[in-house]
Formats: C-alpha cells, structure tokens, sequence
C-alpha cells in the first residue's frame, strides 16, 4: 500500500503477535467520530477477538454519544466513556487520528505505553505514533485497517465486512470520491461477498434521517450565501448552524455531517464552506472544494487538517468573520 514502509507493517504485526493473553489492548478514534473513524476502529477490534485479543475496549475523546446511524455497528460492545478507558495498556492503537490534537484529553495515554500503533490516510499527519500505518492515497482509514488484517491472517467475516464497509462508503462519499480507486471496489467486493446487504447498511447510515433533521436542513440551506467572486473567481458557497437551530428542531449535532453535501454541489462554487457551533463562539468547520483548491492548507493554516478537497478547523467568532478568514488564505494560496 503506497505510503507505508514494510517495516511499519511488519513492527505492526509482531507488536499484536507479542501480545499476551491478559495484556490490555486500548483503542482510540478521533473526536466527534464518523463513519471511518468507528467503522475501522470497530472492524479492526472484531478482529483483534478473532485473535484471542479479550481485554479490549474502544473510545474516543469528548462526549461519549454515538451518532445514531453508527449505533448498531458491530462492536459497539467494546465501546467505553474516555473515562472508561484502560490507563496503562499494553498496546494502544489509532484511527483515523491525523494529529494528536484530536484526541483531547487521552493524549496523555501515550507516553506510557509500550506501543502505539496509528492507522490513518490523511496526508496532513504528524508521525505521532511509534508505528505509523499513514497511506495518504488510501480512500479510508479502514482501507490500512483491512490490509493490517490481512497480513495478521485474519479472514473477513460478515460483522468485520460491515464495520470496514460502512467506513469504506462513508469516507468515499458512497464510492464517488477522489481516490475511488480500483483497489477499493475490490474491497468492497471482498466486503459484501462475506453477505452484507450495502442497501441495507446504506439506507441506514445515508438515507435516514429524523423529520427534524430534514426541516432543519432546509433552513441551513435556505440561508446559504454565494460569492462567485471569491478564491480568485473560482467561487465560494457557504452556510452555517447554531446550537439555536439544532434546540428549535431539537437535533443532534451529528444530523449535520452530512450537510455539506448539498453545499458543494453548487455549480457556482468551486469551495463550499459548513460552519457549524459546536459550543458558544466556538465552531467546527468543513471545508470541500471540487478540485480547484487545496482546502487542507487552508484548514492548517488556521489549526486544522484534513485532505485536498475535504478539510476542517476550529473556528472562533461569528461564521461572516471565519468564512472571511478562509476567503483570505483562499486568496494569499492561490496567488503565491
Ligand atoms: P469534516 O468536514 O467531514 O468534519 O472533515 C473533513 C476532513 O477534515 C476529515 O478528514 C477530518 O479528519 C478533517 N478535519 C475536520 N475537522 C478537523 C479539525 O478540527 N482538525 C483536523 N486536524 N482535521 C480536521
Ligand atoms: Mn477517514
């Protein structure tokens, strides 16, 4: 898999086969997790049972609430409260996490451990791990967390299949994003031939969604500003959520994620921009552009990450002044 080293896989696989059988193995996902993060950590979990692995828990930083649609997954036994999780493992091992400053609070779990495994695809990542499984051209985190599995000779069943493929779709944005390689309809045919339903995993996680939700969504869209003239004329359209909307609708912050899609698909826009508060003046913000821009320098530059076309950061102040500081570095990266 491009990116990797072999000796990163092969550190990888003797630090899981020189577990003992009462050693504690800690997963970690990254805060506010979606459907790679949890799938491939999930999917990876099912596995390590699989290889007698049983003292095992799985978590992620910050509020310990699942998003809805990934509630029914597969080893959602093995999830725990941060608080929950093991202090001194054996081995700890992390998902989608690009760097340390989205795992919060359990970031202070690292220095003590024997090993830290990191399995991610984000180009933007730090190294932050003693063993780094970071293939940039990968489509999903679950992509490296199969290929693991694999050469630890641990076959796919039906459980493992729909982790790894509810993390493979999501992240792929159903199999029609960059990176959409060849590769990765292999797997998901390797996926489905263990017998999951893809219709019935995606009516789930994409086509569901609470009336709340979608009254919601109208009034974020409806308040949608355009800015052709933006990014050196290649266009910005953006919208934004607050804490407000999501009481009056009496939403979850999570009915969100998958806002951004109806924003970037603007024909007028090469970047489409979703700010959303997540805490009083406090907002997560997306970034996506269709392939003019690299929204990632741009989410860097303003202490996120991410990918060339899909990125974030923490912004502060109202959404007018944080989409004029993305217009700006828009502006300073395109003409340097
Ligand atoms: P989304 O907009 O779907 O939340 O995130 C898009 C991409 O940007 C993901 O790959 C995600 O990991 C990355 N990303 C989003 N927010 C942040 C952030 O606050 N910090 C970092 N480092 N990456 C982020
Ligand atoms: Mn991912």
């Amino acid at each position: 898999m491009g990116g990797v080293a072999d000796l990163e896989w092969v550190a990888a696989v003797d630090a899981i086969r020189a577990l003992g059988p009462d050693d504690e193995v800690q997963l970690i996902c990254h805060v506010n997790p979606d459907g790679d993060a949890l799938g491939s950590m999930l999917g990876f979990g099912l596995g390590l049972r699989r290889l007698g692995v049983t003292r095992l828990r799985a978590t992620f930083p910050g509020r310990f609430e699942v998003p809805v649609p990934y509630r029914e997954l597969p080893g959602s036994e093995l999830l725990v409260a941060d608080e929950d999780a093991y202090r001194n493992p054996a081995l700890i091992m992390i998902f989608d996490v690009a760097a340390e400053s989205r795992l919060g609070d359990l970031v202070s779990l690292l220095p003590s451990a024997p090993a830290v495994i990191v399995l991610d695809h984000h180009a933007s990542n730090t190294g932050f791990g003693g063993i780094n499984l970071v293939a940039p051209r990968a489509a999903a985190t679950s992509v490296v967390a199969e290929a693991l599995l694999s050469r630890l000779g641990v076959p796919l069943d039906a459980e493992i299949a729909e982790c790894l493929y509810v993390a493979l779709s999501t992240d792929t944005g159903s199999f029609k994003f960059d990176l959409t390689t060849p590769e990765v309809h292999q797997l998901a045919a390797r996926l489905i031939a263990t017998g999951i339903s893809p219709a019935e995993i995606s009516r789930r996680i994409f086509d569901t969604r609470p009336f709340g939700a979608m009254k919601l969504s109208g009034e974020v869209l409806g308040r949608a500003r355009l800015d052709v003239t933006a990014a050196g004329g290649r266009g910005v359209v953006w919208t934004y959520a607050t804490t407000a909307d999501l009481e009056k609708y009496d939403q979850k912050p999570y009915v969100l994620e998958s806002l951004i899609d109806p924003v970037r698909s603007v024909a007028e826009a090469d970047v489409a921009v979703l700010v959303k508060e997540m805490t009083a003046g406090e907002w997560a913000v997306s970034l996506r552009s269709k392939g003019a821009v690299d929204v990632s320098a741009v989410a860097v530059a303003l202490g996120g990450g991410g990918h060339r076309l899909a990125a974030g950061f923490t912004g502060r102040g109202t959404p007018e002044e944080i989409v004029q500081q993305v217009k700006d570095l828009l502006d300073v990266n395109l003409t340097k």
